[in-house]
């Protein structure tokens, strides 16, 4: 059970059932009497005019989410805007459906699974991306772009080094990347962390300009996934053992069974 690049779209006509973001195991739905919609300001006086379209309504939505687990039950609050659309059955009859556009979600759903072993910088940085990417895709990529800093701080590649005469400098983060693309356990994964780095630099202009997409965002996000599934899940190491077992064996290994014993009825 996974989150989609689906859950994540811009413009919506139902509120994604994201896996929550506690127990990852329930999905959230929307409780009862959500969505609460009102009109703009402008749409209630535009309303007025006999020349106003319904097409033409725009207007604010919050709704609070729960989580379907009963074990969990977590509350997200989710916000933003809406807009109406002509939209056409199976038989070709128009209808009008109200499009939602996600700007806030708390807690927010992260759009990748993160390993158990995931070092808490990287968990954190992933996080506060998540949060962001529905307002400000730009500063989700900053955020984004910690995370891979968070992650080479980890693997123990140093972020300073000396430089005569200035002393002590910063080393940046493509120099962090060559230096862990040298080391064994940093060869095969030195690429994707470079397309992040590449995709982390386009939310970096300072001229205002919007240069980064929700969609930008969510291809770093699974570029870091991919990372930290092959640094920290153990999926692969089993799979390693599983391979040598059966190379070992030259056939299939099955699991050895223990006699049970049956206990004295007293
Ligand atoms: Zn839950």
């Amino acid at each position: 059970m996974a989150n989609t690049p689906d859950h994540w779209r811009e413009w919506v006509t139902r509120l994604p059932a994201w896996i929550c973001p506690r127990c990852k195991e329930g999905r959230l739905k929307p409780a009862e009497n959500a969505p609460v919609e009102v009109p703009t300001a402008s749409t209630k006086a535009g309303r007025q005019s006999p020349d106003w379209e319904p097409d033409w309504d725009e207007g604010v939505f919050s709704a609070i989410m729960i989580c379907d687990n009963e074990k969990c039950a977590e509350a997200v609050t989710v916000s933003g805007r809406t807009s109406v659309d002509v939209d056409f059955n199976h038989e070709g009859h128009p209808f009008l459906s109200t499009y939602y556009k996600i700007l806030f979600a708390f807690p927010s759903p992260v759009p990748i699974s993160m390993p158990i072993h995931t070092p808490d910088g990287v968990k954190s940085a992933l996080i506060a991306a998540a949060g962001l990417l529905w307002a400000t895709p730009d500063a989700a990529m900053n955020k984004l772009r910690q995370a891979v800093e968070a992650f080479l701080s980890a693997e123990k590649i140093p972020s300073t080094t000396t430089k005569k005469p200035r002393g002590r400098v910063r080393l940046s983060l493509h120099c962090r990347i060559t230096r862990y693309g040298e080391t064994p356990k940093g060869l095969p994964l030195a690429s994707a962390l470079l397309a992040a780095k590449w995709l982390g630099n386009a939310g970096s202009h300072d001229d205002g300009s919007a240069s980064v997409t929700r969609d930008d965002v969510l291809l770093a996000f699974q570029v870091v996934e991919h990372v930290l599934d092959e640094r920290y899940s153990d999926r692969r190491q089993k799979l390693l053992q599983q391979i040598t077992a059966v190379n070992k064996k030259k056939g299939p290994v099955r699991p050895t069974r223990r006699k049970t014993r049956v206990k004295p009825p007293f």
